[in-house]
């Protein structure tokens, strides 16, 4: 890596201080205190928007003309770098204010007719776009960036791979990770829970049910992994937080073709057992499924993430059709479940209900939620917690997803 950040970049704040003190004209901000009138020649940089949750993000900066451009990415913390030639910034700080998945953004003058962005985020980070467009109003040309959460690994192997100096400098980044193209059929696995959401707990041992997913996601995971072009991804491997919004793009950024979320709740009523499919629907197939999914909704809140208002998705009809298709393959899976386990593994009557569980909402990949059995009742609590037994509904939903598999071949998706 040769570039390095030879002067820290001034904060939003400073730079609205900076800009304000010059009359907002325009002017390269400098670190050393001297503000550098600028010549005709600097790109400006007129209006800019950050918008996301915590799971996406996308920037939106307007030029008066088109802007060059190269994306890096740093570690240690996590960083997007968006590298511009010498620009003004007239943006108001508040439109560029971190939020989301990013807890600090940054821009400024790197000298040498150089500006840089700087995006901080909590987690790992990958761009899913960048594009320039020229504004409809011909008031120039507008920048986006779009990212989204990635795993470590991908994170890391991205870095890897960029070549700093001569980093794409003509857009289109826009590679998903290419962990999904390597033509394997890829299973997310979710481990309901973690982190500050314990989940439920077990009636007699007080096991917290962020520990039962999580053992029987890492058994899953050790089962599907052994079969023949299946790749298997856990959105969650050790006792961390992630919320709902999270755990769906972690899978729909590998590729994943199937979600799989585990969870094994308590309900009042103590004498109910055996384990249950659920597919998302509007309305809930039933009471009991509607209970349920207002709990599991409940997890975002618990930690205190707000309710994501992120950017809106581009092509409203085509992802209704999307979810349509995707919505028959769900069906499809839990009926695999469902016929996987009998005879068995202990299912609860009606063993394929549906409600408007939100850990289920990708429009693009066939999810569903597996309450693998009740902690509120003792003697499931004790299968639940039973080594062999997990064994067995591991290998008992590896059957389902081959056959599941069988079907979407057979029917040429
Ligand atoms: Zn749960």
């Amino acid at each position: 890596m040769t570039a390095v950040i030879r002067r820290p970049l001034i904060h939003a704040a400073v730079l609205a201080l900076s800009l304000a003190v010059s009359g907002g004209a325009a002017v390269a901000p400098a670190t050393d205190g001297a503000a550098t009138a600028v010549m005709a020649g600097p790109l400006l940089a007129y209006e800019a928007r950050l918008a996301g949750d915590d799971a996406r993000g996308r920037l939106v900066i307007s030029f008066d003309r088109k802007p060059d451009y190269k994306i890096h990415y740093l570690a240690n913390p996590y960083r997007v770098v968006v590298d511009l030639p010498e620009t003004a910034f007239g943006i108001k700080p508040e439109d560029m204010a971190a939020r989301g998945l990013f807890r600090d953004v940054r821009y400024g003058a790197m000298g040498s007719g150089a500006a840089r962005i700087v995006l901080t985020a909590t987690r790992p980070v990958l761009v899913t776009l960048d594009d320039v467009q020229a504004e409809p109003d011909g008031r120039g040309y507008r920048l986006v960036v779009d990212t989204a959460i990635s795993t470590e690994a991908d994170f890391a192997d991205r870095i890897g791979k960029q070549t700093w100096s001569q980093a794409a400098t003509t857009g289109h980044v826009a590679a998903p990770p290419s962990a999904g193209d390597d033509g394997k059929f890829v299973v997310a696995i979710d481990a309901g829970h973690g982190g500050i959401d314990a989940g439920a707990s077990g009636a007699t041992t007080n096991t917290p049910e962020k520990d039962v997913t999580l053992a029987f996601a890492r058994e899953l995971a050790g089962v599907l992994g052994g079969q023949e072009g299946v790749r298997v991804m856990l959105t969650r491997d050790k006792d961390e937080f992630l919320s709902l919004s999270q755990r769906v793009q972690l899978a729909r950024n590998q590729g994943a073709k199937l979600f799989i979320s585990l969870h094994a709740d308590t309900l009042k009523q103590k004498d109910i057992r055996g384990a249950t499919v659920y597919t998302i629907s509007d309305k809930a197939s039933d009471h009991l499924a509607a209970s349920l999914a207002e709990r599991e909704n409940l997890s975002d809140e618990i930690a205190g993430v707000p309710l994501d208002n992120g950017p809106a998705e581009v092509a409203d009809i085509l992802i209704d059709l999307t979810r349509r298709e995707t919505q028959a393959f769900s069906v499809n899976l839990a009926r695999s479940v469902v016929s996987s386990f009998e005879g068995q593994i202990n299912l609860i009557n009606n063993p394929h209900r549906h409600a408007g569980f939100r850990v289920l909402q990708a429009p693009d990949v066939p999810s569903v939620l597996l309450e693998l059995g009740f902690l509120s009742n003792p003697e499931d609590e004790k299968l639940l917690l039973d080594p062999a037994w997990r064994r067995k509904v591991a290998e008992r939903i590896a059957n389902a997803i081959g056959q599941y598999r069988a079907t979407v071949v057979a029917n040429g998706g």
